[in-house]
């Protein structure tokens, strides 16, 4: 594969910055933490301004309506979008639901749901992890037990979700229940679309460490859902999951993420201080700042290197995914502790979130707004989307297949 940069990149940068200089409104702009999400809606106003670009779906592939980018034009995008201050889009509808749909949805599921997903109007959480059933998420127990009466063909769901994030905010949930008791494990399961305000669903909040409220538990008491709104055959859930978990891998890498680290570290860099001196002086700041910005350039490559293996349907494409998730996801930890670390004594300060109004104003506050939080949101990063270990016994199985 070619690793040579892409000349025509710069100017579809440009097209980008022009865009969102004329179409981003200025009330949309507000700092945002990493791994947060915009107000809803504002997610649903900026998708709809990039939905009439024809830019709603930037992973998607031409032949589903999205744009058709490479992955190096999805990277310019996300960067400068992130740079810019735009609204996050619904990550977990466009990256992982978008392409189950195109894939395994009928014709009807797709008409329901994919306008307003593209619009925003829609937006979902991902329902797979119940208590006891997260790496081992085939050992699921949530039931969905098909009755037929005089309303029709239906699912009773009954059972129990764990680090539902966003569900208080979703309108729909996807998610995997166990449709048959009797079968092997990964036999028995089926994906399903839920609509939130279905009766005898209940939400209640996990307050997590960065100080956040993104995680939720979600509880299905005798939750009624038409056998229509199934996606692929009763029992093939979980091939769908396997599908799906692909696409999670590469898209936890957060390449943009890493790179607006490196950039405040080397703002910090400047304005910190080591004594008298600026803080790049100091040779053992500069010399591991160096080594992350190498280790981030490895990273750009590991990307477009799987995005290769999987264009070519390669076996190898798997295994891969892992090893840049594990990277990636350690990375962003190793960065954002360097950080809060690069801040001296006062990254011992709890300072405002980026939204919050502080009453006075604190040392180096300009820089260490919400840094803490997001070195401590960062400590899940190597366990949502399949822990390290996990991660780490998929690259040792493909390794023994060679
Ligand atoms: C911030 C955050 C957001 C999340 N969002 C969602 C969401 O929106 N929807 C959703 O469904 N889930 C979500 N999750 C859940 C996430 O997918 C699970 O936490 C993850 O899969 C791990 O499962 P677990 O927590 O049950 O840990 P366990 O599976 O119980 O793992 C516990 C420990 O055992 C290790 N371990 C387990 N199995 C193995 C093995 N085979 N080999 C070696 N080590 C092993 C793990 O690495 C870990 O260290 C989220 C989690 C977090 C932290």
């Amino acid at each position: 594969m070619d690793f040579q940069p892409d000349r025509n990149l710069e100017a579809f940068r440009q097209t980008v910055r022009a865009f969102l200089r004329e179409r981003l409104p200025a009330d949309l702009v507000r700092p945002l933490r990493t791994g947060t999400r915009s107000a809803r809606e504002d997610v649903t106003r900026w998708q709809r301004i990039l939905n009439e670009q024809g830019w709603g779906t930037p992973s998607w592939p031409a032949e589903h309506g999205g744009p058709g980018w490479s992955v190096q034009e999805r990277l310019v995008f996300d960067e400068e979008c992130i740079a810019a201050g735009a609204p996050t889009q619904d990550g977990g509808a466009q990256k992982l639901l978008g392409p189950v749909l195109n894939a395994f949805g009928t014709p009807a599921q797709k008409a329901a749901h994919l306008p307003l997903l593209l619009s925003g109007e829609r937006q979902w959480c991902q329902g797979f992890s119940e208590p006891g059933s997260g790496s081992d998420l085939a050992s699921l127990r949530t039931r969905a037990d098909r009755v037929t009466d005089d309303e029709g063909d239906h699912y009773v769901v009954n059972g129990q979700k764990i680090w539902t994030s966003y569900a208080h905010r979703a309108d729909w949930i996807f998610m995997l229940v166990r449709t048959d008791q009797d079968a092997k494990k990964q036999a028995g399961i089926s994906f399903l679309l839920v609509d939130m305000k279905t009766p005898g669903i209940t939400v209640r909040p996990i307050r997590s460490i960065d100080d956040c409220h993104h995680l939720n538990e979600t509880f299905f008491d005798n939750v009624r859902v038409p056998v229509s709104n199934r996606v692929g055959a009763e029992g093939e859930g979980w091939a769908i999951t396997k599908f799906l978990l692909n696409n999670e891998h590469a898209s936890t890498a957060d390449l943009p993420v890493l790179r607006r680290y490196l950039k405040q570290l080397r703002s910090l860099a400047v304005r910190a201080r080591d004594g008298e001196r600026p803080l790049f002086e100091r040779t053992s700041f500069a010399l591991r700042l160096a080594r992350l910005e190498a280790e981030t350039n490895a990273i750009v490559m590991m990307v477009q290197r799987v995005a290769a293996l999987e264009q070519d349907h390669s076996s190898a494409a798997h295994a891969m995914g892992s090893i840049l998730k594990i990277r990636a996801t350690e990375l962003q930890q190793q960065l954002s502790a360097f950080l809060v670390e690069s801040l001296g004594d006062h990254g011992a300060i709890a300072y405002p979130g980026p939204q919050e109004k502080s009453a006075a104003a604190l040392p180096m506050q300009e820089h260490g707004r919400g840094l803490a939080n997001e070195m401590f949101f960062r400590r899940a990063s190597t366990i949502y989307g399949g822990t390290s270990e996990v991660q780490r016994g998929i690259v040792a199985r493909a390794l023994f297949q060679f």
